[in-house]
C-alpha cells in the first residue's frame, strides 16, 4: 500500500491522516468543502506541533504535513487510493450515502475501512459495492499515544484484505487488535463499558466514594486509572449522554452526573474539574 485517503477531517479523521503521513505514506484528506478543508489545515498544523512536542521530532512532523494533499472532490481524492479510511459523523444513513458514492468512483483495487465506533460493518457492507474489500479499522482518540487499531471484518470480508489492513495498521505504529467476529463496541468498549456502568451503580447506591472505588481498582489490579478517573478523561457530558439513553440504573447515574457535576460546570479534565480537580 502506498496511497491512503481519509474521508472526514474532524477529531479522528485528522489524527488518522496525520499519523499515516507521519509514517511515510502519501495521504489525501477529503472533506465536504474547501471551507471545511481550510479549518482542517489549522487542525493539521496543531497536530504537527503536538507530535513534535510529544514525540520530539519537529522535522518528521513538518515532513508529515507536506505529505498531506487536500481535496473536496471525492473522485479526485480517491483516484490513486489503495486504502480509504472513513471517519465521517456517526450516522448510519450518512455513512451509507458516503459509501454508495465512494463505491462508484473508487478504483476496483481500493480497500474501504470504517472508523465507526458503534456501527457494525455488516450494516454498511452492501452499500460499498465491494463488501469483500470492506471492514472496520477502529482507532482511539489521541492515536499517537493510545496506539491501538481494532480490526473487525463482517462475514463477507476477504481474509486477504483483512490481513493487508492488519499489516497497514502495524506499519503506521499501531498495535493491531484482531477481532475474529463482529462485536458491537469491539474489544475495548466491551470491557470498559461494563466497568464504567458498575462504577456508576456503586456510586448511585451509595456503596463507596469515587476515590475509594478508583483506589481499589488501581491497587487491586495494577491498572493506572480507576473508573472515575476515566470518566473525567472521557468527559462527563459524553458519559451523561450514554447513561441517559441506558436502562434504569444508568439513568439514575445520569441524573447524579447532571445534578452534582454537569449543572455546576464540572465536566471533567477539559474544564479543570469533574470527579477530581486538575
Ligand atoms: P467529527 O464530527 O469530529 O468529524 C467528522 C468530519 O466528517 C467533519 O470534518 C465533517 O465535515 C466530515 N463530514 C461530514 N459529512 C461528510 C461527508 N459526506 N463526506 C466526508 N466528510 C464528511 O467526528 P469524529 O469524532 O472524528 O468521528 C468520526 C468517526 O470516527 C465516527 O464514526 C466516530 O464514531 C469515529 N470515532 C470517533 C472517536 C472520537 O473519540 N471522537 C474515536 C474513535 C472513533
Amino acid at each position: 500500500m502506498n496511497d491512503i485517503t481519509v474521508l472526514g477531517t474532524g477529531v479522528l479523521g485528522s489524527q488518522i491522516a496525520f499519523q499515516t503521513a507521519y509514517s511515510g505514506y502519501a495521504v489525501v484528506a477529503y472533506d465536504v468543502s474547501d471551507e471545511v478543508l481550510e479549518t482542517a489545515k489549522n487542525r493539521f498544523a496543531k497536530l504537527a506541533k503536538t507530535y513534535a512536542r510529544d514525540l520530539g521530532d519537529q522535522a518528521k512532523a513538518d515532513a508529515a504535513l507536506e505529505r498531506i494533499r487536500y481535496s473536496a472532490d471525492l473522485a479526485d481524492a480517491v483516484a490513486q487510493a489503495d486504502l480509504v479510511i472513513e471517519a465521517v459523523p456517526e450516522k448510519l444513513e450518512l455513512k451509507r450515502e458516503v459509501y454508495t458514492k465512494l463505491g462508484e468512483v473508487a478504483p476496483a483495487k481500493t480497500i474501504f475501512a470504517t472508523n465507526s465506533s458503534t456501527l457494525l460493518p455488516s450494516a454498511i457492507a452492501e452499500f460499498t459495492g465491494r463488501p469483500e474489500r470492506f471492514l472496520a479499522l477502529h482507532f482511539a482518540n489521541q492515536i499517537w499515544v493510545h496506539n491501538t487499531a481494532e480490526i473487525m471484518g463482517h462475514p463477507g470480508t476477504d481474509p486477504q484484505v483483512y490481513d493487508e489492513v492488519v499489516a497497514f495498521a502495524t506499519s503506521i505504529g499501531m498495535v493491531p487488535i484482531q477481532l475474529h467476529k463482529e462485536r458491537s463496541g469491539y474489544v475495548l468498549n466491551s470491557l470498559l463499558v461494563p466497568l464504567l456502568n458498575a462504577a456508576g451503580d456503586l456510586l448511585v447506591e451509595g456503596i463507596a466514594s469515587p476515590e475509594d472505588i478508583d483506589a481499589v481498582w488501581r491497587i487491586g489490579t495494577g491498572a493506572p486509572q480507576g473508573p472515575f478517573q476515566i470518566f473525567d478523561v472521557v468527559g462527563l457530558t459524553t458519559a451523561y449522554n450514554i447513561s441517559a439513553a441506558g436502562g434504569e440504573k444508568q439513568q439514575a447515574f445520569a441524573k447524579l452526573l447532571k445534578e452534582n457535576y454537569i449543572d455546576q460546570g464540572k465536566l471533567g479534565i477539559a474544564t479543570g474539574e469533574g470527579f477530581y480537580s486538575y
